[in-house]
């Protein structure tokens, strides 16, 4: 038997016991007639002790060779310690040793295995097992494992079957390219990974599975973003005879759920906001609410001098910054350079201080008087002591500009809490979105999302104003998941295709099967995904979903551990019938 017990479980009422402990040495410290070992492994550290006086030669020889990370076994006496460690649970103990073995040596680590090490990011990616042993790394591991069983749990008691479907696919279109595999028994021909289950998971439901959900790896070949694994998990959900009320009622419920279990906090119900009014609000269809900062529209109050910038623009829009009057004249350039930074592209900030006797001053002072800045503050709801920050131009521009701005603002002013939970649906997406570069329209969320009813007939006339039976869920400003109430008629489906650009020829060859299911009785359904990763960091607190991944891959989509993605051999591109084409 390698062990009695784990390196995190004696207390001093073990003491005397005769027990055997295994696991990697984290730190000896060797006085020569003393030795100490702290004794390493997923539980915890226990302190080792090998005594001249009590532990003979041999043993002391062996024990004055280990090294950092050696794999150890040892058998021994529990003993209260003279000097006790209110830091870890074992503390109040050590083993005192009798035997030693070493089960295996091991060089030494390019990083310090401790709580605090001093690896960099990239060398402990490289050993990603060496940083695995870290107590904060393996403890976010086991965060993740305690939200996957959570969620499981909860449904499969709520009736929910979690089903497999295939990762060798044809093309899933969900706004990303895919990840291609080339097929070797059929020449010339590609497999798909899947950008999520989303056409399989709508025939479970014609094959009337009702619930259906899977914790499941989807794959999306996306240009690189900070903090996007081009592999990431879904918690992936459909469900048959339910309208748009029931998704949100059942995903609320496990969402709540899991804040309660995981997190201790218990959250009312959920805001809903529709998608215009978030937008307007804060531009930004994930708004983070834990917070104010409102956008205030100011085309009304600013729009009536001479002031050709505002004059011209399509929006002017402002912010009011909580006691923001304090920054000084440096500080507010400073932030006039951060917005026209080419990542926010504005071209410039317009501000109005709120001085604590009521009055205003403006950096366009030779335009607004008084009487038009005490307007700003009203609709801002900028109140004496904060500073009214305005940009102006194309709306979409400047609600994306201002919306950083106000996320800027809540990271300086401490306002995005992680301890603190602020869900909210948002609601009412629009269907198809424009997009410059193909100058098309593009399916917001996917193909198969339906538009509400009634407004099909819309899509002729007015593509962009057709909403959809779409919803997000967000979380402390992150879209945590997202689904929708889906087509489930041949017709419908084929006139979506239509006006998405696809030939008739074209949705045949890619989505066929589909449509075909469709005519034997699919019922009413939708579903939901929530991104597993972004959920369980935001729950641990954190920012960064690597932390909460095993094998991460870097910004660069690289798995630097085992240096993938990595050239194949001339016969295996053979074999596939493959022919490299490389312009140096
Ligand atoms: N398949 C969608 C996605 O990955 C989720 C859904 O519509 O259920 O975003």
């Amino acid at each position: 038997m390698y062990r009695t017990h784990t390196n995190g479980e004696l207390r001093a009422s073990n003491s005397n016991e005769k027990v055997t402990l295994s696991g990697w040495v984290q730190k000896t410290r060797n006085k020569g007639f003393m030795i100490w070992v702290d004794l390493r492994d997923r539980y915890g550290i226990t302190q080792l002790i090998f005594d001249e006086e009590r532990t003979s030669k041999e043993v002391m020889a062996i024990a004055s060779k280990l090294g950092r990370e050696f794999v150890i076994q040892v058998n021994g006496t529990v003993i209260v310690r003279e000097s006790k460690n209110v830091n870890i649970p074992t503390g109040d103990i050590e083993i005192l040793v009798s035997e030693v073995t070493i089960l295996n040596e091991s060089l030494t680590p390019p990083f310090t295995i401790e709580n605090e090490t001093d690896g960099g990011e990239d060398l402990r990616m490289k050993y990603r097992y060496l940083d695995i042993r870290r107590k904060p790394v393996r403890e976010n591991l086991i965060f993740r494992h305690k939200v996957t069983m959570a969620v499981r749990n909860y449904l499969s008691e709520k009736g929910f079957v979690e089903i497999e479907t295939p990762y060798l696919i044809k093309s899933t279109p969900e706004g990303a390219r895919d990840f291609v595999v080339p097929s070797r028994m059929n020449a010339g021909q590609f497999y798909a990974l899947p950008q999520s289950p989303q056409t399989f998971k709508q025939l479970l439901m014609v094959g009337g599975m009702d619930k259906y959900f899977q914790i499941v790896k989807c794959f999306r070949d996306e240009d690189l973003r900070a903090d996007r694994q081009p592999e990431f998990t879904q918690i992936d959900c459909e469900m048959a005879f339910v309208e748009q009320e029931d998704i949100l009622q059942t995903f609320e419920c496990l969402t709540r759920h899991l804040l309660k279990e995981i997190n201790g906090a218990e959250v009312a119900e959920f805001p809903r906001m529709t998608y215009d009014e978030a937008m307007k609000k804060y531009g930004n269809d994930k708004p983070d609410i834990r917070f104010g900062m409102e956008f205030g529209e100011l085309n009304e109050v600013a729009q009536h001098k001479e002031f050709n910038v505002f004059n011209q623009a399509e929006l002017v829009v402002g912010i009011a910054v909580p006691g923001g009057n304090v920054y000084t004249r440096k500080d507010i350039d400073n932030l006039i350079d951060w917005v026209k930074r080419p990542q926010i592209g504005a071209l410039g900030m317009v501000y109005c201080r709120c001085n604590e006797d009521g009055s205003y001053k403006s950096s366009v002072d030779k335009f607004y008087d008084e009487q038009d800045l005490a307007k700003w503050a009203s609709v801002t709801g900028a109140k004496a002591g904060d500073l009214i920050c305005v940009l102006s131009g194309n709306t979409s521009k400047v609600r994306a500009q201002l919306s950083a701005l106000r996320m800027e603002f809540a990271e300086r002013l401490g306002l995005r809490k992680a301890t603190e939970f602020a869900p909210l649906w948002v609601v009412d997406f629009p269907l198809l979105e424009w997009d410059e570069e193909t100058q098309r329209y593009h399916a917001m969320h996917h193909p198969f999302t339906s538009p509400k009813p009634g407004q099909l007939a819309l899509l002729a006339t007015d593509p962009g104003a057709v909403k959809a039976n779409a919803y997000d869920l967000v979380l402390n400003g992150n879209e945590i998941g997202g689904g929708s109430i889906r087509i489930h008629d041949k017709k419908t489906q084929a006139l979506m295709f239509d006006y998405l650009g696809f030939t008739p020829e074209e949705a045949k060859a890619q989505f066929g099967f589909l449509m075909d299911a469709f005519q034997y009785g699919a019922p009413p359904h939708g579903g939901i995904a929530f991104g597993l990763d972004r959920l369980v960091a935001i729950l641990g607190g954190q920012e960064t979903i690597r932390d909460f991944i095993a094998f991460p891959k870097n910004n660069s989509g690289r798995d630097v551990m085992i240096d993938a993605p990595a050239p194949i051999d001339e016969a295996q591109l053979k074999e596939l019938s493959l022919q490299l084409n490389l312009k140096s």
